[in-house]
């Protein structure tokens, strides 16, 4: 028998309404790349988000087709996100900081229509419009004193295109599973991969992030989401902070140390979230300019491990509770928080550091478990580690267009592609992870893809590239080099080779010579090996960041 409860479904046009009606009043608060700080509230978001979704008709966008922006979060991005995902297209995110070649790749496969960009993005796509295929034309996110001189076709002014639209527009009641926003994933292999969101996805991973024992979102929370909503969905901050009516402070494309610093000041922000690296440089400003805190409560760190030392600061300096999370763009992102249990918090200051440089408890609706490399599940004592899998509602089942084939196992798991314990509190921690990517300011580089590069230098034999820590970015590459018989091809020489091919923060940090590259039975390149060959490398950039 079937419950007897509404069938009312999970949309995102539904925050939005709530948000205006419950919370109208409440700010949000951009830094714009035009200048000044621009204010409005709920009622304002969801009364221009209606007016651009009957622009997006009048555009001729249809129910499925894509509409990508290429944006740092400010308000017009999160109107953007509302109105096309609101009318039952698809919001598709493309991350600025990808090469021309990924960008022009996962436009044209994805098939966007239109691209909403911001002024700062104007020249990257002047250089590659003429590659994409799909796109009927551009819409700059500026007003009419702002808009550029451009090459590209159809550029629409941003604030032109919605001035005459009407307010009234009924969102349609779409099937909650219907797409919603669209991410890729920089891939270590092969092309980008399209992570597909529904609406029941984004808005079940929305209230799960609410909830006290994740984030612990509320209305009276000041929140600002560092982390950019091109990057998975800016961890559900974008849905779940309308969620709950808090103020949304949108921090444009100025992440550096003293802008982050100034906007949690000003804006009296007590919640914010972002990569290690983002706190590294707010942290170094503070203690270059002796400045405290005081606002900030909380902070959620995730994207890549979080160090000892900066979770130290964070709470025992400045008196800021950490939250390291853990999570990935195929989840969501959410799937783990660290977040004490009943009598963690008076442990020592130790034994609390030790808890805290996990990753932590899974969120509901999300499982974990892990095994071997048979399939077996593997006991949670905090010492045995293995394969990391995933299962839930917010996770992907496959990608767009099926790339990858499939990618659920005969249970519906997915592999993380991650290696982790999980302690018998269920406190996870990743120990390694089965990709070689490096982690650059939260930002993937391919090592694979710079093997390649790096290999087809004359007078290269063989290349590697490994992840070193470095004191600003988490990690940089280096770049491991066989010579070929004879050849005596220098640093310098390998690097001009390379500059130009790849994005320059891309390039390798630096380069060692090597007599050989060990190798797996297989043939594969050993990078574990490699990484413990070098663990006491230091890259010549590194001093310059201290
Ligand atoms: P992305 O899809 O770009 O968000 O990257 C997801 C991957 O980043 C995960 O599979 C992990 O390898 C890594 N990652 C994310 N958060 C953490 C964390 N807190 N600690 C260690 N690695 C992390």
């Amino acid at each position: 028998m079937l419950g007897l409860m509404q069938d009312r479904q999970l949309l995102v046009s539904g925050i939005l309404e709530h948000a205006a009606l419950n919370h109208g009043e409440r700010e949000i608060v951009s830094a714009m790349t035009e200048g000044p700080m621009h204010r409005y509230n709920y009622i304002a978001l969801a009364e221009r988000s209606r007016r651009l979704a009957n622009a997006l008709s009048g555009l001729g966008v249809k129910p499925g087709q894509c509409v990508a922006t290429l944006a740092w979060n400010t308000f017009r991005h999160v109107e953007c996100w509302y109105a096309i995902a609101g009318m039952g297209a698809i919001a598709h995110t493309i991350n600025p900081r990808l090469f021309p070649e990924q960008i022009i790749y996962i436009a044209n496969h994805a098939e966007d229509q239109y691209i909403f960009t911001d002024l700062t993005f104007i020249d990257q796509l002047e250089a590659i419009a003429d590659q994409l295929e799909t796109v009927k034309g551009f819409v700059i996110l500026t007003d009419r004193d702002h808009m550029p001189d451009t090459s590209l076709k159809n550029a629409i002014c941003y604030e032109d295109l919605i001035a005459e639209e009407s307010a009234a527009f009924r969102w349609p009641e779409l099937d909650e599973n219907t797409a919603c926003g669209l991410c890729y994933t920089s891939g270590t292999t092969g092309n980008p991969k399209g992570v597909l969101y529904s609406h029941r996805s984004n808005v079940l991973h929305a209230m799960a992030a609410t909830g006290a024992d994740a984030m612990a979102l509320r209305s009276v929370d000041n929140v600002m989401p560092v982390v950019p909503m091109f990057h998975a969905n800016a961890w559900a901050l974008a849905y779940a902070v309308p969620m709950v009516g808090g103020k949304l402070v949108l921090p444009g494309r100025h992440l550096d140390g003293e802008s982050v610093y100034n906007m949690l000041e000003d804006e009296q922000i007590n919640f914010t979230a972002a990569v290690p690296t983002v706190w590294l440089m707010l942290l170094q400003h503070m203690q270059a300019n002796d400045l405290k805190l005081n606002y900030l409560k909380r902070v959620v760190i995730g994207g890549s491990a979080v160090p000892r030392s900066m979770i130290d600061t964070f709470e025992n300096v400045y008196g800021v509770e950490v939250a390291h999370a853990w999570g990935m763009t195929e989840m969501s992102p959410l799937g783990t928080l660290c977040n004490f249990k009943a009598g963690m918090e008076n442990l020592d200051k130790q034994a609390r550091l030790d808890i805290k440089v996990k990753q932590g408890r899974v969120i509901y609706p999300v499982e974990i478990k892990i095994t071997d490399d048979d399939g077996n599940e593997l006991q949670r004592d905090g010492k045995a580690f293995g394969h990391l899998l995933v299962r839930g509602p917010t996770i992907s089942k496959a990608y767009l267009k099926g790339e990858g084939g499939e990618i659920l196992d005969r249970d519906g798991w997915f592999d993380t592609g991650d290696v982790a314990t999980i302690d018998p509190l269920g406190f996870m921690q990743i120990t390694d992870r089965s990709k070689d990517v490096i982690k650059s300011g939260g930002e993937w580089i391919s090592s694979i893809d710079l093997e390649n590069l790096a290999v087809g230098c004359p007078g290269v034999a063989e290349a590697a590239v490994i992840g070193i820590a470095h004191p600003k970015w988490d990690e940089r590459p280096l770049l491991i080099i066989v010579r070929a018989d004879g050849s005596n091809v220098t640093r310098d020489e390998i690097l001009a080779y390379m500059d130009g091919k790849i994005a320059k923060w891309w390039m390798p940090d630096d380069i060692a010579f090597v007599d050989e590259i060990p190798h797996t039975a297989t043939g594969k390149i050993q990078k574990t090996t490699l990484r413990e060959q070098f663990a006491d490398y230091k890259l010549p950039t590194a001093d310059a960041a201290e």
